[in-house]
């Protein structure tokens, strides 16, 4: 299938590592030029690094939650390509606590990274995204949105209000601009090596540790997805593919669903 990316220009915010970088390799071996942002600067370079030999890669040093920067991404997107087809909203990382753990400090973090990690981006480039024959915005969501979890209770919260803010936005931006987006289980990524990273039995190695982890969570599929799982279908969402889908919301779960 032909998924018409060829030529058209991607911007992937948090691309620099997981699921973000993932994508960024799948939209490249589409044909698209892509520009990737992340907070810190050498695993941003060593990032655009790797990507490099899989076609044309831009790199932008960019903290979605300050205005500024996103505006010097806006800029240097402009002065690379001068448009923007899709933008893929999928900065950001979980946060582990209870109700009674959560501050209100934690709250408003949380509450900001989740909603500012979509509402500054999708502002500032939806004047580029509009002039495009093929504007469209994919979000990376949380599974947490539908099926909260008690021992992530604010991140659970906050995914859910934005699964509603897209839905608003799918009509608002219609028929200019597409809004669809990916709620995923649990992925293979920074988040996870981190955790396994900080693991309390250093002895146990990372297959045993991860299987467990997939039989704890009761995984149908039996294991944790890979980033480039989610990468493809955040890629056909993107894509003028799926030119009449929007509003769409593709869970990407290994199963883990409960709701239907
Ligand atoms: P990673 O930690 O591997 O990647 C996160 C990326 O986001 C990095 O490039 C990081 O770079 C960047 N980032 C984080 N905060 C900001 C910020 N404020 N501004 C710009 N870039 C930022 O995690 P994943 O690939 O797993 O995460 C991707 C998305 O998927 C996240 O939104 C995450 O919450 C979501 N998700 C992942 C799940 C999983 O199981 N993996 C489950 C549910 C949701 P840097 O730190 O240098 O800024």
């Amino acid at each position: 299938m032909d998924l018409g990316l060829v030529g058209k220009v991607a911007v992937v915010t948090g691309g620099s590592s997981g699921i973000g970088l993932a994508t960024a390799r799948v939209l490249l071996g589409e044909g698209a030029s892509v520009v990737i942002c992340g907070r810190d600067p050498q695993r941003l370079e060593a990032a655009r690094e790797q990507l490099a030999s899989a076609g044309d890669v831009f790199a932008q040093r960019c903290d979605v939650l300050l205005e500024q920067d996103v505006q010097g991404l806006v800029d240097a997107v402009t002065s690379w390509r001068g448009s923007c087809d899709l933008l893929v909203n999928n900065a950001g990382q979980g946060r582990v606590s209870t109700f009674a753990a959560t501050s209100d400090e934690a709250w408003r973090e949380e509450l900001e990274l989740k909603f500012f990690s979509q509402i500054r981006t999708t502002r500032a480039f939806a004047p580029l995204l509009r002039k495009s024959a093929s504007g469209s915005i994919v979000a990376v969501n949380s599974l947490l949105a539908y099926q909260p979890e008690p021992h992530m209770v604010c991140t659970s919260a906050a995914r859910a209000g934005v699964q509603n803010l897209l839905k608003s936005l799918s009509v608002e931006f219609a028929p200019d601009i597409r809004v669809n987006s990916v709620v995923v289980g649990l992925i293979e990524s920074g988040q996870w090596e981190r955790r396994f990273a900080a693991r309390p039995d250093q002895s146990v190695g990372r297959d045993a540790w991860f299987s467990q982890l997939a039989r704890d969570k009761h995984i149908p599929l039996g294991r944790l997805g890979a980033a480039e799982e989610v990468a493809r279908a955040i890629v056909f969402l993107g894509a003028p593919a799926s030119a009449y889908t929007t509003g769409a919301t593709l869970e990407i779960s290994g199963g883990l669903s409960r709701h239907f």
